[in-house]
């Protein structure tokens, strides 16, 4: 039977690392099916269209119809649609969308107002393309992340991540709605048959926080048989290709692989690692983190091309078959 391997994360932290899983797979010639809880909490509305960045990052990255260079949207993409919404005043300036991204978009629209729930859609626009992964909605539920400010206003978090830079002073996150939301039963469905849990190295609090705030989803995490290994996304004490570290800072936590898996946790206490895997430079703090019943080593961590992203995946599998 094929071995069923679950990537938790976010957008392309997740998309990059969800690729190098592929790869090794194909590689290694593994009997493997790849199925991705995706963050929803960054999907918002604008110009009257559902936006879903990380999940779109996903898909363009396994299609291979992402703009590898600007690192989102489409490759040979254009903005005439834009720069018409921009004369009608009806987008913000700060978020520019392609001609090729909005059909995405308007496709995405045109389905949810007909009635399809987040998971159909993430269906329909999965079937276009031989991606080698199933995406999997972490909620059918709208929980859009919103960024709570010094004085006590809320922005929604495209606002606060894109148009601020993250620069704006952040006191901590919200998702309105979450309490009422429960995971998608495809997610439930691949964690319950999963044979390896992988957290992919995603924003901690952004990207897999809200998976992990949905309700019901820490208690199928902590209940599947797979063993659980993270990647972290911070190497040697920065945030790469990120802004990760503005997030940590508001809820409290260091920005150090040590404080990242501290804040997930051992399975063992409470958490929901079972596994985590450092940057070689970390490697001073690996004895630190097995001490709180966490199995960690550190491992080449930059995914820069096909061969680093496939070798930190082999890497993440072989910790979790170490644990099985
Ligand atoms: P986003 O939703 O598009 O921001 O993407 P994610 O949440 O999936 O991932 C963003 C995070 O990925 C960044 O904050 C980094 O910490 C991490 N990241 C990006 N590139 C690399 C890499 O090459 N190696 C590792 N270990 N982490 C990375
Ligand atoms: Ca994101």
């Amino acid at each position: 039977m094929a071995q069923r391997i679950v990537v938790i994360g976010g957008g392309v932290g997740c998309a990059r690392f969800v690729k190098g899983v592929r790869e090794h797979v194909r590689r290694a010639g593994l009997d493997a099916r790849i199925d991705v809880v995706v963050n929803t909490a960054d999907d918002w509305w604008v110009s009257g269209l559902r936006i879903a960045p990380d999940h779109d990052s996903i898909l363009y990255a396994l299609a291979g119809v992402n703009d590898a260079e600007r690192g989102w949207g489409r490759a040979d993409e254009s903005e005439r649609v834009a720069a018409e919404l921009a004369v009608w005043g009806t987008a913000p300036d700060w978020f520019t969308l392609g001609d090729l991204d909005l059909g995405t978009h308007i496709a995405r629209t045109a389905w949810l107002r007909g009635g399809a729930t987040v998971s159909e859609v993430y269906r329909r626009l999965g079937a276009r393309w031989q991606l080698g992964a199933t995406l999997h909605p972490a909620t059918d539920d709208e929980i859009d992340t919103h960024v709570l400010l010094e004085d006590g206003s809320a922005i929604h978090f495209q606002e606060w991540w894109v148009r601020h830079r993250a620069q704006v002073p952040a006191m901590g996150f919200l998702q309105h709605g979450i309490a009422l939301a429960q995971p998608s039963t495809g997610a439930l469905g691949a964690l319950e048959l999963a044979d390896i849990v992988l957290f992919a190295p995603s924003n901690p609090v952004v990207s897999i926080g809200p998976i992990l705030a949905v309700p019901g989803m820490r208690e199928a995490l902590r209940g599947a048989r797979a063993p659980i290994v993270g990647v972290s996304g911070i190497i040697g004490g920065s945030a790469v290709r990120g802004m990760a570290d503005a997030c940590l800072a508001a809820i409290g936590v260091e920005t150090s692989a040590a404080a990242v898996a501290r804040h997930y946790g051992a399975r063992g206490a409470g958490g929901v690692l079972d596994g985590w895997l450092v940057a070689e430079e970390d490697e001073a703090s690996v004895s630190s983190i097995r001490d709180i019943g966490i199995e960690t080593r550190a491992v080449p961590l930059w995914m820069r091309d096909d061969d680093t992203s496939a070798q930190l995946a082999a890497d993440a599998l072989a910790l979790a078959a170490d644990l099985a």
